[in-house]
């Protein structure tokens, strides 16, 4: 049995750690005896939708996010969409998640188009807008299960009518500030503001991503339970430290940063 991972834009999409979900995923498998392959996909390379069963995207400034956005639409966006239509898991992270909405209006400069896969739109209120920033919790919407990670960003995410919200925000901003909505879901296509990294701080949704992945290959399967006291310590000790310190709004400290 083989976990097959395609990490998009590893070079150009990464911040505060999104990597650290590529070595948990890779992890969780090994210590289950399941070997894994991971694929990088970076600009220009084209992707299979059917050799590959869990896609990870992570975030990234403006900058980066102008340069992944034509690509990810024209190069890897057909086989992206079949891939999530045949049920294989996605993840992004921030940049990444704004870059699967219909569109991200920056601070400046023109929009960029996004994938459309999850019904939303993510609008930047403008150079020297409040950066949303801080320790985040959230209970994802279907199991209540909590979620904890960091966020930082400018856009806000604004879900379509019918949208999924992966969670609802306990403490922090989520993906407006305003309507206590955190992510998105369609399928098993998973976009969230959380970095962290996301995965070590909630092994919960590593295996989830895992068993999805897995089940498209080889169909119906369980994977058994780690030892998982530590993470689970650790998740607690941050959603301590998250409510103590509420969300911490930030004005962008470099006026007409990009980011
Ligand atoms: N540039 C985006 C924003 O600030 C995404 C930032 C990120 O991925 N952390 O909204």
């Amino acid at each position: 049995m083989e976990l097959r991972i395609c990490h998009l834009y590893p070079d150009l999409l990464n911040l505060y750690g999104d990597r650290g979900n590529i070595t948990t995923l890779v992890r969780r498998a090994q210590w289950r005896g399941i070997d894994v392959r991971v694929v990088e996909a970076r600009l220009g390379d084209p992707i299979d939708p059917r050799e590959n069963d869990l896609f990870f995207i992570g975030g990234g400034e403006d900058r980066q996010q102008r340069l992944a956005a034509p690509d990810l639409r024209q190069v890897k966006g057909a086989a992206l969409r079949e891939a999530a239509a045949s049920d294989a898991a996605v993840l992004a992270v921030c940049g990444g998640y704004q870059l699967l909405g219909h569109y991200y209006r920056p601070a400046d400069g023109p929009d960029l188009e996004g994938l459309g896969l999850l019904n939303l739109h993510t609008v930047h209120p403008g150079p020297g807008a409040r950066r949303l920033i801080g320790n985040i919790v959230i209970n994802e919407a279907t199991s209540g299960t909590r979620l904890v990670g960091f966020e930082n960003h400018g856009g806000r995410t604004h879900l379509g009518s019918q949208a999924r919200p992966l969670g609802t925000v306990v403490v922090g901003f989520g993906n407006n500030g305003e309507d206590r909505t955190e992510g998105a879901v369609w399928r098993s296509v998973y976009g969230t503001y959380l970095h962290g990294p996301l995965l070590p701080k909630n092994p919960w949704l590593a295996d989830l991503l895992i068993g999805v992945a897995l089940r498209r290959r080889y169909g119906e399967m369980t994977l058994h339970p780690l030892p998982d006291a530590e993470e689970h310590r650790a998740a607690e000790a941050a959603a301590t430290r998250a409510r103590a310190g509420g969300p911490q709004a930030a004005t962008s400290r470099r006026p007409g940063s990009r980011l």
